[in-house]
């Protein structure tokens, strides 16, 4: 696709950010771009669109910038997956661990329903350490609607011991997708069987 080298090229990299030896991916400049950032905002809906997303998940702070327009651009809800002690309602909690100790990414209850699939869109992957948390948090928001949804099956007497019910009931995370991907540091092998799309690999 001969959107792609203007989108990559697009992308300023600033040596040493935030600190000595990081290579840092800035896709600052990319949003300065109207044709570049419409571009990786048409990728991202023309891949999606007829895949019946309901929920595109965006993580804080750039999954922020991209999320929004491809969530309007396909007919699906926006939930922001922030950190912590930022979302003001009831919320479920997942911790994961960064470079020097650990981080914890937050979701409102309620966002997100059980059978509901799921886009997670954020502006780049290195150690997939983010995505899978955001990944756990959608996955085991499902399981909880399950386990509530099972009790009061119980309480009313009502067979639900199938697996094909329990598959039914959970949040369906479709694919992960980022702008960027460094695959040096093989952080798609920390997604387990989910997918991930990416439009530029750097090195
Ligand atoms: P991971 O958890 O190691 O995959 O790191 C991904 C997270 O760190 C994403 O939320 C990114 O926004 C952020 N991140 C890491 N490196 C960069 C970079 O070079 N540019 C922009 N964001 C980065």
């Amino acid at each position: 696709d001969d959107r792609i080298p203007r989108i990559s090229s697009s992308i300023r990299v600033i040596p040493d950010f935030p600190k000595p030896g990081i290579m840092f991916q800035d896709i600052t400049t990319l949003l300065l771009d109207p044709t570049a950032f419409k571009d990786t905002i048409d990728l991202f809906v023309e891949r999606y669109k007829d895949k019946n997303i309901n929920v595109i998940a965006g993580i804080e702070a750039r999954g922020f910038i991209f999320g929004p327009p491809i969530a309007l651009a396909i007919g699906a809800k926006f939930v922001p997956m922030r950190k912590p002690k930022k979302l003001p309602g009831e919320v479920i909690s997942e911790e994961y661990s960064l470079e020097y100790g650990t981080d914890i990414m937050e979701m409102h209850v309620g966002a997100v329903k059980p059978g509901e699939r799921a886009v997670i869109v954020d502006d780049l992957i290195a150690t997939g350490g983010t995505l899978n948390a955001a990944i756990r948090l959608l996955v085991s928001f499902g399981w909880i609607c399950s386990v509530n949804t099972t009790a009061v099956m119980l309480l009313h007497g009502l067979d639900n011991g199938t697996d094909a019910w329990l598959e039914r009931v959970e949040v369906q995370v479709v694919e992960c997708a980022c702008v960027i991907e460094l695959p040096e540091l093989q952080g798609r092998d920390r997604l387990g069987d989910n997918p991930l799309f990416v439009l530029v690999s750097s090195t």
